[in-house]
Order: C-alpha cells, then structure tokens, then sequence
C-alpha cells in the first residue's frame, strides 16, 4: 500500500466529462488500496475569467478581494469532483486550503505556503476516504484566503505530498511527462523518462511553463518524487500504484540519472523587453544606484551586460526585464537620474530569452559556441548572453522564437527519432 497524491490541472477538469474521467483515475488507485488525496485546479479557462472580472470591476484592486474572487473556481472543481466520486461509490469528501489549514504568508496574489497541517487529512485517508483538496489556495495570517501564483496548484500538490509524506506526487496534465522542449514549440521535442530537480528548476524558471517555479523547489527541498503523466490516457489501462511505471517522467535526485546528456532541454519565455543606460559615469557605486531603485520596487533584472567606453570613463549598461514592468523600471530609473546620471535611456520590447539546460554542461566545455555558430547560420542575432553552471540563456527577438527553438533542438540532437 502506498500513500499518494494525485494533481489534475484545468485542462484534465474542463468539463463534467473530464471530471468523470479523472474520477476513474482515482477510483483505480483508491480500489488498489492505495491512501490517495488528490488536489485539483479550476476549469480550464476559469481563472483568466475570474481574474478578468476582478479588473474589471475595478482595475486597482484590493489583494485580498482579488483571492476571494479567483481561489473559488479551485473550490468548485473539489466539490464537484467529490459528487462524481461519491457517485461512483467511492467514498471522497472536499478539502478549501482554510479547511486542512494549509498556512500561508501574507502575500495575497503571489502567496507561499508556510505550513500544512496534515493532522485531519491523515485522519480521513486512515479511513480510506479519497481527500480532495482545492489546489492554488491556503489561509493568510490574517485570516483570510491567499492564493498562490499562476500555476500554484503544481505547489499545492507538492507540499501536501511533503506534509503527508506521499510516496509520489502524479502530476496529471494535457501532456504524458516533460518534453525536452515544449511540444507545442516543437513536435519533434521527446520525452523525458527522468529530469533532476535542478534541471527542473532552471526549465521551470525559464519559462516551461509545465510545472510552477514553486513546486519544483518544494519537492527538491523535500525529495517529493514527482512524477508528470497524462490524465488522458484511458484510466483502466494504467496499472494502478506505486513502484509501476507508466508514460511519464520521474523528477528525481541526478543520481537518479544513470545517461547525462551534455543538453537536456530547451526552454523560453517571451515577453522580455531590454533597457540600456547610455554613457554613465564609471565608478564605484553605480550599479546599486541603478539596480537598488528597481529592486525595492520588486522589478526583477535578469541579464546584465556592461560595456565600458575605451578611455573607461563612462559605460552603458543593459539589462532585461519582463515587459509588462518596464513601463514601471523606466520611470523608476528616469527618478533616479540625478544618482545614476545617463545620458540616453533606451528600451526595446517584443524579446525573448531562449536557455539550454543540461547537468552534463558542468563537465563539458563549447556547448554554448555551438548554439552560437547554429543562430548565426540562420541570421539570428544575439542580443545578450548570459551562463551559469547548468544553463546558458540567449536573449533574441520574439519574431525568431520558434526559429531559434527549434534550431537549438536540433543542434544538440534532441528531436526524436
Ligand atoms: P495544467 O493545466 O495541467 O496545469 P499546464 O498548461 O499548466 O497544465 O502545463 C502543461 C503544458 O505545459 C503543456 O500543454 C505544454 O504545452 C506546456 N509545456 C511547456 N514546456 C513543456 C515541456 N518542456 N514539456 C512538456 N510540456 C511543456
Ligand atoms: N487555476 C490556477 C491558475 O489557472 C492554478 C492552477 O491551475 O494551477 O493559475
Ligand atoms: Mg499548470
């Protein structure tokens, strides 16, 4: 027997339909004796409708109001859910984020789970009920609900996982496992049997948008094996339990990991728009005057390239950020202009960072030059390059994207056979 938690994302839960056929998933693992909680997203399409009317009753709104409004399509999702199972003759009971608690700090929008108490849960899978639990929402230390982030029901399921201690974590999405790239980018892409929790993470980070940012670190943190499969597939012919394996990928420790390819995936995110300083003075202190600003206002600064004019008096300074914060960053900047003291303040939109990941890169040197000879025989030009241990990321116009992707796929030999 083992103790598991199964996650179904909006598309797995559409319609009623869906739902059924998700209630087949569960009722397959409950019947094998296994202890299940299974959390679950809003309707595909839901949230963005619940946000939209949040703006549009009122396009400066209270954070609070805001979680109230959107945490209930999660809810609707729980309840319904429930009925089907209980319908079916499995005996399932709903779970809100106040409800189990699951505690969260007081970042209502974007908020992080603090603390989950598994005490009642554990009560109710002891007793061979199926706990459903509306994912993307906790309560706040004031008492009231929070929600977190796009995509937090990936965070909700794996920190339950960590709380209940779960054997695994099924990730049930509209694809059977991660892909080495995104699929709809690239139908060539091929997927992962397994994937390490920090190549994971720096995919996640740069924009696949597969899994949240925040359940990666959380089963990294925790060793939650999670594992990404597909809510399509006919329910009764998936063998039921842990220790089997189905279509999927294991996120997992690198030792995990017995072939290390040199590139494991590629990943992008569009919407980057890029800000250079002209001709600031070069001395010592200038880029806390310039980055200090943008950082106790919460503008996150990725790539940073600096170039120093010749005599070494004055240098320009560039660097991205996403596009709906520039409008934002510039402002900030034009405010500061007596510290900073540029000259020319310039902004490009309509960018996108394209990143190569791969654990192998720390043990193999020129991967990056490849990439860079491949985008130029396509007449693609780099505007930024940045690098670390793992990852190294290219900064390209967004009309190349698709081009750019499936150059480097092929480059580093990851279409399938
Ligand atoms: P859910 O509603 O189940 O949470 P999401 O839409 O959040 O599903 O995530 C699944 C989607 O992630 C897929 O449909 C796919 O287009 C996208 N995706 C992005 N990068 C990848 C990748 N590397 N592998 C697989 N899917 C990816
Ligand atoms: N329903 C939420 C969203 O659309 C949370 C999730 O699906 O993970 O962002
Ligand atoms: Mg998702």
């Amino acid at each position: 027997m083992a103790r598991l938690v199964m996650k179904f994302g909006g598309t797995s839960v559409a319609d009623i339909e869906r739902i059924r056929n998700v209630a087949r998933h569960v009722k397959r693992e409950a019947e094998a004796g296994h202890e299940v909680a299974v959390v679950v997203s809003a309707m595909a399409g839901k949230t963005d409708e619940l946000v939209g009317w949040t703006r549009e009753a009122s396009p400066l709104h209270d954070a609070r109001e805001y979680d109230t409004v959107v945490a209930a399509g999660e809810q609707i999702t729980a309840g319904l859910l429930s009925i089907v199972l209980q319908n079916m003759g499995v005996d399932a009971r709903s779970w809100q984020g106040w409800q189990i608690p699951i505690r969260t700090n007081n970042a209502h929008g974007a908020a992080r789970i603090e603390d989950i108490d598994g005490t009642l849960l554990r009560e109710r899978l002891a007793m061979e009920q199926v706990a459903v639990i509306a994912g993307f929402q906790g309560i706040g230390p004031d008492n009231r609900i929070a929600t977190l982030g796009r995509g937090g029901s990936d965070t909700s399921a794996v920190a339950i996982a960590a709380a209940l201690e779960a054997d695994r974590c099924d990730i049930y999405t509209d694809v059977d496992g991660v892909y080495t790239t995104d699929p709809r980018m690239e139908p060539r892409a091929r997927r992962l049997d397994k994937i390490s929790f920090e190549e994971m993470l720096e995919m996640a980070s740069l924009g696949a948008k597969i899994l949240q940012v925040r359940s990666v670190e959380l089963a990294m943190v925790h060793g939650v094996r999670t594992f990404v499969r597909s809510s399509f597939e006919d329910p009764d012919n998936v063998q039921a339990g842990h220790g089997n394996q189905p279509a999927g990928t294991l996120i997992c420790d690198e030792e995990e990991i017995v072939e290390k390819p040199v590139v494991t995936g590629i990943a992008y995110s569009k919407d980057e728009a890029q800000i250079s300083l002209r001709r600031v003075p070069d001395k010592p202190g200038i880029s806390a005057a310039i980055f200090g600003p943008l950082a106790d206002n919460h503008i996150n600064v990725d790539m940073i390239v600096q170039s120093v004019s010749e005599d070494g008096s004055k240098t320009d300074m560039t660097f991205t950020v996403a596009e709906p914060d520039a409008a934002k960053a510039i402002k900030i900047l034009e405010n500061n202009q007596d510290a900073i003291s540029y000259q020319l303040i310039q902004t490009d939109s309509g960018l996108t960072k394209v990143s190569v990941i791969g654990i192998g890169m720390r043990s193999h040197a020129g991967v990056a030059s490849t990439a860079f000879a491949a985008l130029s025989e396509k007449g693609i030009n780099i505007r930024a390059i940045t690098t670390s241990e793992i990852k190294f990321s290219l900064l390209i116009d967004a009309d190349y994207t698709e081009l750019a992707v499936r150059t480097l796929h092929s480059v580093y030999n990851l279409n399938r056979e």
